[in-house]
């Protein structure tokens, strides 16, 4: 059984999540933006075998912690997709623009492709590539639990900025449509800030998707 906590993470509220497989207790930590000593205590508290970070782009609010966080104990870092190279290796000045702590680049273990999977113990999550936000978003979806972690493409009433180099409003819409909807009117997604919802609940009310 997949199992997940969602805790908020640096000055932007950034929904930090971790994953874990009850059986194995192996965990997965998606967008550790900062606030790593937060993060640790919760693996901690909840007894859990930190193997590896997952992103979903490359912003500060994101990956701030991520350099920080493989310095302190050996894992992989996985994703997102290349498309978000030049935000990762820019995330020292990301830091800057935005007065988040220093942070540093990295170099992913492995990039995501759209289709690929990702294994946390005995769970299996499927990848897919949502540019639009950022050419190389990815989301994490787990069709066991029906769940979606979908990083800044979508928002409880509102869908992500497009206003950003590399950003295009029409992509976006096109992977929340195209990649997103085929998921299930049922699929609870985790945001990267704000409060859960669901899938059909976003097709039926949020403003910028609404009847897709
Ligand atoms: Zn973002
Ligand atoms: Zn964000």
């Amino acid at each position: 059984m997949l199992h997940y906590h969602t805790l908020p993470v640096t000055a932007f509220q950034q929904n930090c999540s971790l994953v874990w497989c009850d059986q194995s207790k192996d965990a997965a930590v998606i967008d550790p933006g900062g606030e790593l000593e937060t993060i640790e205590w919760e693996i901690e508290r909840l007894g859990l075998n930190l193997k590896a970070i997952w992103l979903t782009h490359g912003h500060i609010d994101h990956a701030g912690g991520v350099a920080e966080l493989a310095a302190r104990q050996p894992l992989d870092i996985i994703g997102p997709h290349e498309g978000d190279r030049f935000w990762i290796d820019g995330l020292p000045q990301q830091g800057e623009m935005f007065g988040f702590p220093p942070a540093q680049s990295f170099e992913p273990t492995r990039w995501l492709h759209d289709g690929d999977t990702v294994r946390v113990g005995q769970e299996t999550l499927h990848v897919r590539h949502t540019p639009g936000h950022t050419p190389g978003h990815v989301v994490f979806h787990a069709p066991q639990i029906d769940r979606c972690f979908v990083g800044d493409v979508l928002f409880a009433g509102s869908i992500g900025r497009t206003d950003f180099p590399q950003g295009n409003h029409q992509q976006l819409i096109d992977s929340i449509v195209q990649r997103l909807w085929p998921m299930g009117d049922q699929t609870v997604f985790v945001p990267g800030h704000g409060p859960e919802s669901s899938f059909g609940r976003e097709r039926k009310t949020n403003p910028y998707v609404g009847n897709t």
